[in-house]
């Protein structure tokens, strides 16, 4: 009987322990802000990779200033930038306080899981996701996107992609740092930190960083031309980028990225300039709103600006020719920060929505049962798929444009797309002004009543 009893207290307060060790464990993993008044940690979804991975990201801090690391752009060969960003996101999750207070600290572990899943460079696609994108923008012309990229001892690869921002992950990473002020990608293995192109922040920055990690500093990458590159992208729209290649192409050199980083951290607010207006047609644009016209299409999309922006009850509006573009900085831990209008459901949404039955040779979408053909299909896609245009609303329409041509036109939530009636080409579809069309319809209003709504 004793020895039961013994056994019981024994097994009792070894239950105790138990859930005293589950409860930290809950609080550690689910509230670290007790640990660290003030300094919040939240766990972030961004999107899904080709395959449907998730990619996910923590957020340390609520400053002003947003600064990204992003892990394994390059998947399975440089997984020691994975662990590395995995064990940096431990670190900060753990001493949250280490982040300077001016700063919101967004860190991304694994941009390309599909990659790493399939032992690959690339992502699902076979595509570099660092040759990718846009890099039109900067001033290194050289540097432009192109589907064949040069690599290491003289090769050359098909890896580009079909078109520039192609690939899901080229475009989550894209959109989600159009607020961001500064961003570190990081690589393996040539033992360098170097800058984006032309950028004089990514430089003072990168240098900053080779000191704090002790890598050394170049101030540009010359084994071979990069195009496409993320850091140029970033660098091309005032993003201050930079990328540590790690030494080894094993090993996370913790410690060293450690340094680099807490270095970076500690300058991002005397060395990175806030994102400037930029002057478009002889319109201030603003600034977060610039980088999203810019990155998404600029002029050809979009066309020039019709007005200054407007300070709205979420943000900031400012109407182009084709569209109206929402800055919403609650927006900031997605990939929406910045927001096309709903401006075709608004103006030109029917009222009657008939279904459709999907139809041999169109994509069609679920979610609203329309069918978009070609050239459309390929138009909405390539120029940005559902966050640029969002969904079809109803089928293609035959109708006449403003000097009375036959086109053909479909609704979209965001815009309308219209073509000749014989157009085959993507190159023969444009957007109908809708952000023209709502501007005249406020003046028509504000003759009306007499009250100036500009
Ligand atoms: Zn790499």
């Amino acid at each position: 009987m004793i020895v039961m009893r013994h056994n019981s207290s024994q097994l009792r307060a070894r239950l105790a322990a138990l859930s005293v060790a589950l409860l930290l464990c809950l609080f550690a993993g689910l509230s670290p802000t007790l640990a660290q008044p003030g300094v919040p940690v939240v766990d972030l979804t961004l999107g899904s990779s080709t395959q449907g991975r998730p990619i996910t990201a923590i957020r340390v801090g609520s400053g002003p200033r947003k600064v990204v690391l992003v892990g394994a752009t390059h998947g399975y060969p440089e997984r020691n930038t994975y662990a590395l960003v995995t064990q940096l996101a431990e670190h900060f999750r753990r001493d949250p306080a280490a982040v300077p207070p001016g700063i919101s600290l967004y860190i991304i572990p694994l941009l390309n899981p599909d990659g790493l899943e399939l032992q690959s460079r690339f992502n699902a696609n076979g595509v570099d996701l660092n040759r990718n994108m846009d890099t039109a923008a900067d001033d290194c012309p050289q540097n432009d996107w192109q589907p064949i990229v040069a690599g290491a001892y003289g090769l050359t690869a098909e890896t580009g992609g079909p078109y520039s921002d192609s690939e899901v992950e080229s475009r989550l990473i894209r959109d989600f740092l159009l607020d961001a002020d500064a961003v570190v990608f990081f690589h393996s293995n040539a033992g360098v930190v170097f800058p984006a192109c032309a950028h004089q922040p990514s430089a003072d920055l990168a240098r900053i960083y080779a000191d704090g990690a002790g890598y050394v500093f170049i101030p540009q990458w010359d084994r071979y031309v990069i195009t496409g590159g993320m850091s140029d992208w970033a660098g091309g729209l005032g993003i201050t980028a930079l990328i540590p290649e790690l030494v080894t192409g094993d090993l996370p050199e913790f410690e060293q990225n450690l340094g680099g980083v807490q270095a970076t951290l500690n300058a991002v607010e005397s060395i990175v300039p806030p994102a400037e207006p930029r002057v478009e047609g002889g319109i201030e644009v603003q600034p977060i709103i610039w980088r999203a016209w810019k990155a998404w299409g600029g002029q050809a999309l979009f066309g020039q600006p019709l007005g200054p922006a407007v300070k709205t009850a979420t943000g900031w509006s400012q109407r182009f020719e084709r569209a109206r573009l929402e800055y919403l900085p609650a927006q900031t831990t997605t990939t929406a920060p910045v927001q096309s209008a709903l401006l075709g459901r608004e103006l030109f949404g029917p009222e009657v929505d008939e279904p459709e039955a999907p139809a041999e040779g169109a994509r069609f979408f679920p979610e609203t049962q329309h069918n978009v053909r070609q050239p459309f299909a390929d138009f909405w896609q390539i120029n940005g798929g559902l966050p640029i245009f969002g969904l079809p609303l109803g089928p293609e329409q035959q109708t006449s444009d403003d000097v009375g041509a036959p086109v053909v036109r479909q609704v979209f939530e965001r815009a309308v797309l219209e073509r000749p009636v014989a157009a085959t080409s993507i190159f023969e579809v444009s957007l109908v002004p809708l952000g023209r069309i709502e501007w005249a319809q406020i003046d028509a209003r504000s003759i009306q009543t007499g009250i100036q709504a500009r």
